[in-house]
Formats: C-alpha cells, structure tokens, sequence
C-alpha cells in the first residue's frame, strides 16, 4: 500500500546528530557528535541495590501506572533537593513529573503555541527543542549568543519587531547555564536582565537546566527560576544518575501543571513507575550527592585534556571554555562549512556534529560542537590532533 501521511510530517526531519550515529560505530572513528553522558558515570552497583529495595518495598505500585502527575513520594523529594541545590523554593503540587525533560520541551511547545506561532531561542540552541517545534509546527526568532550566553541586550528590540509584526512570542527558550551545544554560562545580570525583560512583555521563560549540577570551574550562578517563581524550568535525572530511565521534572505554576496533566494524558497516560521509584530512592538515600562529584571528577579531567589539544593542535579557529557541561562549540575563522568537512574528518576518522544542526533557521556554518566527556584522555588527544590537521586543510 502506499500510505498517504500527515501534513504534520512536513515540518519534521530527522536530526543530524541521529544520522552520525551510523559513522560513529565504524571501527577506530573517535567521535565527539555523540551526546550521550559517560556510562562509567552510571551508578550501576547502587541502582541494582535500590532496584531490589524497590521491587521488595513497593512492588506492586512500582509496576501498577502511576498518576499522570508523577509519584507524589519523588515530587515530595525533588521539592527538599531543588531547595537545596538550587535555592527553588516550590511545592510538590509545583512538580510534574515528564519522561525525560525532552517530553516537557514538546509538551511545553505544544500548550503554549499554535502552529505558525513565534517563539525566540537562542542560535545556536538545542537539537531537541528544535525537533518539538517542528513536531507542532511552531516558528522562532533567534537571539545571537556570545561567551557570556544569550545576547539579552538584543533582546527587547527583537520583541518589540515580532509584536509588530503580530507575531508574540509565545515564550523564550534557554539553556543559561552549561548551553548545549555552546557551553556558555549566562552571568547574574544577563539573567536578571532577561527576566525583567519577560515580566515588562508578559512572556513566560522556559529554563533547561540538564547540566547545573555538573560544575568543573567557577562558582555557581543563581537559576532563573531562583530569581523568579514565573520561570518555567526543567530538570532532569539524564545527566546525574542515568538516562535510560528517562525520567525529568517541570517546576512550574499548577495553572501550567495542569495543562501539562492533560497533555500527557494523551501522550502516555503516566511516567514509568518504577524508574520514579527508583529515582525517589536515590534523592532519599542521598546517593545523587555521592554521585555528582564522581561525575564531576571525570568530566572535568576530560574538559581539560580537550582544551590542553585544541591549544596544542588546533589553529584558525576559537572555541568555547566552558565551566561545565558535556560540549564545547568551534568556530573556525575561516569561511568553511563544517557540514562539509565532516567528510574529510570521517576520512580520517573523526567526528563531530557539524554547528547547523543547532539551529532553527540561518545556521552559521562554519561552526561544531564537540562533547568532551565520552571518548576516553587519549582518543580525545588524537581525535583533536587529527581535527586540527582536518581544519588546517580546509
Ligand atoms: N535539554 C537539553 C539542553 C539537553 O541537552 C537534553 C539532553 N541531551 C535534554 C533537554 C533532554 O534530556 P532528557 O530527555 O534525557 O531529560
């Protein structure tokens, strides 16, 4: 049969980062495209211990559905851990529990804009927002960014031309702290600026914070959502304690909850129960905070080992110096599409996932985003010494 599809799929492609995956497992490739946490990270020694206690303890509703909002217990625990870590100061009935926070990025895309709908991201932003605004054919504006994170000094003058043009924003999207792909860190004033910005224009902030947690230099930037309670922000347990269970949190007005309940409702009825149970042990016993500085141990040796190799072997280009986070961006001085050169680098078996990807509309092309905390210190000096042979090439 030929099956005649939606229209819906007219807006969605697939994303670069899926299509290296098959590039990536060629024998000897050391690839910096992926964007996956380390797996030595995953702490499966206390996972198995807690999964027993789990199935021991709450057997029967860890395998029932749970409610669509998420486990009460883990809610009531996220509440005390996102006080503490984040000076978040909310209720359990503020908490929604998603699969993964990549499901809040789609939910959120969907309650808050119709198709044809603006919102304003940061260029470059990350690969998953912009597949949930294809996925409900919402439009966007970009806001520049620069080493200190979104432009937000061009910001108000871009919401000003959109509300001429009829076009709204429905919500600003951002990354402030660790950005994937760029690593920047958006400083206190910046983030108070933005801010003051939402509230003059009455447009919500949506604030993805997958790698607060992971901080290898510098000290702490208060949250947004810490500095005000309109923010709407996302969290997840992807990057310290394990992805595979996708399990993530919106902290957000009950108004936003609600419409979120619904929406999910349709989506999978509820999260995984015993990944939430699990989840609930692990904030409870405190091993999140066993966990994060070996995290943050290993992830910062690897940081280091790829910034020592760029200096060493990269020329004719600049690239980010995160404080944390899993990526760094490059930018090659020259005018070079690094779409293109991804074929050299695979050649010589290096890869990493070409800066357009990243963004929505009018990609800068001679960018990339290289991850850092997969390959092992030594694939990371070769891999880099074999990337600055593929740039001084180009
Ligand atoms: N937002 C950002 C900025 C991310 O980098 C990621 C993971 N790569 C996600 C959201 C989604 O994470 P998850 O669905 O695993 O919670």
């Amino acid at each position: 049969m030929k099956y005649e599809f939606s229209d819906n799929l007219n807006y969605m492609k697939s994303s670069a980062i899926r299509n290296l995956l098959k590039y990536i497992q060629q024998p000897g490739m050391i690839s910096f495209g992926g964007g996956m946490p380390n797996p030595e990270t995953f702490p499966i020694d206390k996972i198995m211990e807690i999964t027993n206690d789990v199935l021991k303890n709450y057997g029967k509703s860890a395998l029932q559905y749970g409610t669509t909002d998420g486990l009460k217990l883990l809610r009531d625990e996220l509440v005390k851990f996102i006080l503490k870590d984040e000076n978040i100061k909310c209720g359990p009935e503020n908490i929604f529990i998603t699969t993964g926070s990549q499901q809040a990025l789609y939910a959120l895309s969907k309650i808050f804009a119709n198709p044809g709908d603006k919102v304003i991201l940061e260029a470059p932003t990350y690969v998953g927002m912009i597949s949930s605004l294809n996925a409900n054919a919402v439009d966007s504006e970009s806001i520049g960014m620069d080493e200190n994170g979104m432009i937000v000094e061009n910001l108000e003058e871009k919401i000003k031309s959109m509300i001429k043009d009829g076009k709204k924003p429905r919500f600003i999207y951002t990354i402030p702290t660790f950005q994937n792909p760029a690593g920047y860190t958006m400083p206190l004033d910046r983030r108070k600026h933005l801010i003051e910005i939402s509230k003059k224009y009455e447009i919500p902030v949506i604030e993805d914070n997958p790698y607060g947690d992971l901080r290898y230099s510098g000290s702490k930037v208060p949250t947004l959502k810490s500095l005000d309670d309109d923010v709407i922000y996302l969290g997840t347990f992807s990057k310290v304690m394990a992805p595979g269970l996708r399990t993530g949190y919106v902290i957000a007005s009950e108004d936003v909850a609600s419409k979120l309940n619904l929406l999910k409702q349709a989506l999978d009825l509820a999260g995984d129960s015993f990944s939430q149970y699990i989840a609930y042990e692990y904030l409870k016993n405190g091993i999140i905070y066993e966990q994060i500085p070996k995290t943050i141990e290993l992830y910062k040796r690897k940081r280091n080992v790829m910034l020592e190799a760029l200096d060493e072997h990269v020329d004719n280009a600049e690239w980010s110096k995160p404080d944390g986070g899993m990526f760094l961006w490059l930018r090659i001085k020259k005018n070079v599409d690094s779409e293109k050169l991804l074929e050299k680098a695979i050649e010589k078996k290096v890869a990493y996932v070409p800066g357009s990807a990243f963004y929505h509309k009018n990609p800068e092309l001679n960018t990339m985003r290289l991850n850092f905390t997969y390959a092992d210190d030594d694939d990371i000096k070769d891999g880099i010494k074999r990337l600055g042979q593929v740039i001084a090439e180009a």
